[in-house]
């Protein structure tokens, strides 16, 4: 065989590094486990603490990687967004003109620490695949995610902010150590801050390996040269004013605050 295979992702669980090779070999990557053990023959002595490696080509691992995360979303995060209150629902003016029965006020969930801390071990573990040394935010609520993030994984964390309107890495902060990265934002919309929490990055050389974020709402837009994962990609339906089902059935609209964005 003359292609380099890789290692994506370790399993102590020899059944659900199975589950994981199906999962790709479904989506028609090839994919292999290396050092798998069948049956352990003294379960009580030896209780199965495997390392199981799941590996697939080189020019595969980076779909690989996404598939698998994308298939580890859960119905857990959607009830954390909506219990913190973050997912509401109602008939909403956003910052677009346009108008929409569903919106997420991300400053909710981080309202509640402790919601914020289970969201942060989902992006933790989404982000364990990949090799870096930064968690990198924008500010605002990328800062509380990054910054926990990193200290889950014990890594270092930065963040970014824009300063006469061009995103920066905060000043202050020693990017000697700091070579290779992974960015964290709440909701993606377009996914154009994270663009340029990337370039900003990438013009002090520092390496961009993976985004991820809580809620993707771009409908499959947010695309960034470096794998992608989100907890939870929401399809919210928004109207012009005149189409809007919602006004005309009479309902109050509401204008959340989604003002304070330029910082
Ligand atoms: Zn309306």
């Amino acid at each position: 065989m003359d292609k380099t295979l890789v290692t994506i992702a370790r399993f102590t669980d020899n059944f659900e590094a199975e589950l994981a090779k199906e999962l790709l070999i479904d989506q028609g990557i090839q994919a292999f486990l290396k050092n798998a053990i069948v049956h352990s023959m003294l379960p009580g002595i030896f209780p199965g603490k495997f390392d199981v490696e799941l590996q697939v080509s080189e020019e595969d691992a980076q779909r690989a990687k996404e598939i698998l995360v994308q298939h580890q979303q859960s119905p857990e995060i959607q009830n954390l967004l909506v219990s913190s209150g973050a997912i509401l629902e109602g008939h909403f003016q956003l910052t677009s003109g346009k108008h929409s029965g569903k919106y997420v006020e991300k400053i909710r969930l981080l309202q509640d620490p402790i919601a914020t801390e289970a969201v942060c071990g989902m992006l933790a573990e989404a982000l364990e695949a990949f090799e870096f040394d930064t968690v990198v935010g924008p500010a605002y609520g990328g800062i509380v995610l990054a910054f926990e993030v990193a200290r889950m994984l014990n890594k270092t964390f930065i963040f970014t902010q824009r300063k006469d309107g061009i995103m920066t890495i905060r000043s202050g902060f020693d990017l000697e150590n700091v070579e290779k990265a992974v960015v964290i934002e709440d909701v993606l919309t377009t996914g154009n801050s994270v663009r340029e929490v990337i370039t900003c990055l990438e013009d002090r050389h520092i390496e961009v390996q993976a985004v991820t974020g809580i809620v993707d709402r771009s409908g499959g837009k947010a695309e960034f040269g470096v794998p992608f994962v989100s907890l939870l990609q929401m399809d919210i339906p928004v109207w012009e004013p005149e189409e809007c089902p919602l006004c005309q059935a009479g309902q109050a609209l509401t204008k959340p605050g989604a003002s304070d964005k330029k910082i």
